[in-house]
């Protein structure tokens, strides 16, 4: 066997001897994949199909002992590295060309312990793996609005769905964690165990090690939610959305209601007439009693003409994955994001005017209400500085054919460019795509403690593919 060709950590070639990777084979429980195996490709495939990276080797780990090997393979070869949990990030970080990819897509396990109310998660767990575990015992943790995402690459980032205004965000309700630094050394994160480190994950991305276990409290959530859709033509979007805003302001803190202005989806609960036209659509989910959420949700449902209210009780497990057909892997994905702590009625205006020039069929302009617990958490207390922002937006635009992507980029940028003078020039870093100028905007306030940080973990900065905190 010869050396095999990978990327070092500076970007250049390096040759790392045929000795050291039958050593790493060795070291592994779980598969050392190589380009040409049969299931390279379809190891390498992420949620965005932009992606194409090609990692010189994929560790399938087992778990933390693997990952442990995995890391001092890529610190003594000095090689470049990704880590991968559930695959949906954005801007495919979870793949590197030419580097070791530390794939733990593999490591699925949720244990409910029910008389300490906490979940022990693993990194490739999915939302609706960690849901359907917790949910057979009526408990949930905030999490994301999609139930393929994974809860690695989330919680890191923050962690944000529709019980955040309730319960605050998924690293809100994160007790410990378990993560390799890039000493190879297995370390127990906790507000008792390395807070600094605990502190920077919550917040911090994959800047700081690999995370090979979580642990989150759990509530009582369910098992059904008052959830659901109501749908308006986007001629009323002006008046609709102004009225969201009023209603908003009173929601209490059971009640999330985001927004989305797309293009009708041709789904069961729509009228075939709407199909394809532009709507608003307000989604909208009460984690409390369902007699009080119906009481809270009348204003908002009662308004106007929608082509459809399907709010209604359902299994918060369903719920969890209702937008799931919307949001399948394997289409072309651009996001462009910012943060907001008011709708104005200028910023309104763009989105609608945005909303009617649409660049395809499934590019959604996607509304995220925050606030609530979220916010009641100071700024300082985890590296998520974001604990101002009421609104999050996220452009999504959406697309088959590559032969699109010109246009829908270049769309999704001048949106962006046209909401920038309404936002608050922060954004949460787990919607950047490409934009390495705007990482400081994403740490915020806790930036410099983040970077040196930074420095005395990984001071080699061999977790770099990520929003960076060591260049
Ligand atoms: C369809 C869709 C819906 C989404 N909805 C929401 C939402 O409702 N709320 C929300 O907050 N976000 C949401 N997101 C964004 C999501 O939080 C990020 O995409 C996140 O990075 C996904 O995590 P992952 O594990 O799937 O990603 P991956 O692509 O596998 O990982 C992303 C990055 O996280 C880091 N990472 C992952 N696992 C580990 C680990 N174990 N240890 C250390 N670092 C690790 C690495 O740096 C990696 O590059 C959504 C994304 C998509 C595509």
């Amino acid at each position: 066997m010869n050396a095999i060709k990978m990327v070092s950590l500076n970007g250049d070639p390096s040759a790392v001897p045929a000795e050291a990777v039958v050593g790493l084979q060795a070291a592994l429980r779980g598969r050392l994949i190589h380009p040409g195996d049969a299931d390279y490709d379809q190891t390498r495939t992420i949620w965005n199909a932009m992606i194409d990276k090609r990692p010189a080797l994929i560790a399938r780990c087992s778990g933390a002992a693997d990952v442990m090997v995995a890391v001092n393979f890529v610190r003594e070869h000095n090689v470049l590295a990704s880590v991968r949990g559930g695959g949906h990030n954005i801007a495919g970080t979870a793949l590197c060309d030419g580097g070791l990819l530390i794939d733990l897509s593999g490591m699925r396990a949720v244990h409910v312990d029910l008389r300490a109310r906490i979940a022990r998660v693993g990194p490739g767990a999915t939302l609706g793996d960690f849901d359907h575990e917790a949910q057979a015992f009526g408990l949930a943790t905030p999490l994301g609005i999609n139930s393929t995402t994974g809860v690695a690459g989330l919680t890191l980032g923050g962690g944000f769905g529709w019980l955040s205004r309730k319960y605050g965000l998924a690293i809100d309700n994160l007790r410990s964690a378990d993560m390799v630094t890039a000493d190879g050394g297995l370390r127990r994160v906790s507000p008792d165990h390395n807070a600094d480190l605990f502190w920077a994950i919550r917040g911090g991305g994959g800047n700081f090690g690999v995370v090979t276990s979580f642990e989150f409290d759990l509530h009582p959530v369910g098992p059904e939610v008052l959830s659901g859709l109501v749908v308006h033509p986007l001629a009323a979007g002006r008046e609709v959305l102004a009225h969201y805003r009023e209603c908003a302001q009173d929601f209490s803190d059971d009640l999330a209601v985001w927004f989305v202005l797309r293009k009708a989806p041709p789904l069961p609960f729509l009228p075939a007439e709407a199909h394809g036209k532009e709507m608003v659509i307000l989604a909208a989910c009460y984690a409390g009693d369902l007699s009080k959420g119906e009481a809270e949700l009348e204003p908002l449902r009662s308004f106007g003409k929608p082509v459809a209210d399907v709010i209604g009780p359902r299994p918060y497990v369903e719920w969890q994955s209702f937008i799931d057909p919307l949001l399948t892997p394997g289409a072309r994905n651009y996001w462009k994001s910012h943060n907001f702590t008011e709708l104005s009625d200028e910023l309104i205006a763009v989105l609608l005017e945005y909303a009617g020039n649409l660049p395809s069929d499934q590019t959604q302009i996607v509304m995220d209400r925050l606030g609530g617990a979220i916010n009641r958490v100071p700024c300082a207390a985890t590296a998520y500085p974001h604990r101002d922002v009421e609104f999050v937006l996220n452009v999504h635009t959406r697309w088959e054919s590559p032969s699109q992507d010109q246009t829908c980029i270049a769309w999704a940028r001048k949106f962006f460019h046209d909401t920038a003078p309404h936002a608050t020039g922060s954004v949460y870093v787990n919607f950047i795509p490409e934009d390495e100028a705007r990482v400081p905007n994403a740490y915020g306030a806790n930036y410099e403690r983040l970077k040196t940080l930074k420095n005395k973990y990984d001071p080699q900065n061999l977790f770099r593919v990520n929003q960076n905190l060591g260049r």
